[in-house]
């Protein structure tokens, strides 16, 4: 744990978020600035900074929670197709120094760029993430 860290602190449940999955390794919650709607980050529990630095075994866990979760992105979101991302370090464009992975929808003729995240991002309106989360943890039972 990592005081300093916004995602050790969405794990440990200090400051909420849209979480659509969680064990006792991975946490999967709805991104805040989404590139489309229905947008997810995967992320291990535990503080790693990049991907280099995750152990082997907690990384097939968080690629088995990317592939699932994945699934359930399309199926609540009708979508298709999708990207998975994931930035390490600064000039990679990383922002968040705790390893993650993205998981958007994509819809034809969107305007991204494939697996572009410096995106516009887009803004849930009143109810809608919460609707978006619902759907997706009903997609994964
Ligand atoms: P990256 O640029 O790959 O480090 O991506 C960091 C992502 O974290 C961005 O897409 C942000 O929108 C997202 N983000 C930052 N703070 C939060 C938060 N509190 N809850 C959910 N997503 C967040
Ligand atoms: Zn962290």
């Amino acid at each position: 744990m990592e005081s300093s860290c916004i995602f050790c602190k969405i794990a440990g449940k200090e400051i909420p978020a849209s979480i659509v999955y969680e064990d006792s390794k991975v946490l999967a919650f709805l991104d805040i600035s989404p590139a489309n709607k229905g947008h997810v980050l995967v992320i291990p529990r535990q503080h790693y900074v990049t991907l280099l630095e995750v152990p082997d075994s907690t990384l097939a866990e968080v690629a088995k929670v990317v592939k699932k979760v994945s699934g359930a992105v399309l199926k609540a979101t009708k979508a298709k197709d999708f990207n998975v991302a994931q930035s390490n370090g600064n000039s990679a464009g990383q922002e968040v120094m705790h390893v993650h992975f993205h998981i958007f929808p994509r819809f034809k003729g969107d305007g991204l760029l494939a697996g572009r995240l410096n995106r516009p991002a887009l803004v849930y309106e009143d109810g809608e993430a919460k609707e978006i989360m619902k759907r997706i943890r009903e997609a994964l039972i």
